[in-house]
């Protein structure tokens, strides 16, 4: 059975797995000024995309954090926008995952992939997946598997996946000109 109730907590359940898992096993952020953390946010939208469910965790607005609706992504779409530190436990789930994604595929298993969004910002995606920490790919892959339980989550999942498809799609294919 699949209810809010079941989504939220698979949400609770992959903001907690990454609550202390980071790309690299040293502070990235010293890399790069805590790029993801400046200007447009990890979404290059001016904000992090909340998981469904996710903006009941920000009922009470930590200074600086501000939600508005967006549906560049997807329908219904919310993002969060900072100032540029938090403190780490009210992170979103989308700045605890970055700068990896997580899409499905056609058979709506999940799997985690460099978020092409990121290019623009992080010094860590020439390195690929290998290099980052493997306890954060893991971390990541895990709470795919937890979200992907949820009928609710898969479905933010899946639009994710195809906005995301339409960003990789190469500049001269006639369809990915037409975003
Ligand atoms: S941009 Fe990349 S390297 Fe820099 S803080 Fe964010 S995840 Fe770490
Ligand atoms: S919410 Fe925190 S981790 Fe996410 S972009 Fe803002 S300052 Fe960085």
């Amino acid at each position: 059975m699949n209810t809010p109730d079941l989504s939220f907590q698979a949400l609770e359940k992959a903001r907690a797995l990454l609550a202390d898992s980071t790309p690299l096993n040293r502070d990235c952020g010293r890399l790069c000024a805590a790029a993801c953390c400046q200007g447009e946010g990890v979404d290059c939208r001016g904000g992090m995309l909340l998981f469904p469910g996710e903006e009941g965790l920000y009922q009470a607005l930590p200074e600086g954090f501000a939600i508005t609706p967006d549906e560049g992504v997807l329908p219904g779409g919310r993002l969060l926008s900072c100032q540029g530190f938090c403190d780490r436990a009210l992170r979103p789930l989308a700045c605890r995952i970055f700068p990896l994604a997580i899409l499905l595929d056609e058979a709506e298993t999940p799997w985690v992939a460099l978020d092409p969004r990121a290019w623009p910002i992080c010094p860590l995606m020439p390195s690929g997946l290998e290099g980052l920490s493997a306890g954060f790919v893991s971390a990541v892959k895990e709470a795919a598997g937890v979200l992907a339980q949820t009928a609710e989550m898969r479905a933010f999942l899946r639009g994710q996946t195809r906005f995301i498809r339409r960003l990789q799609k190469p500049l001269w294919e006639e369809s990915g000109a037409a975003l």
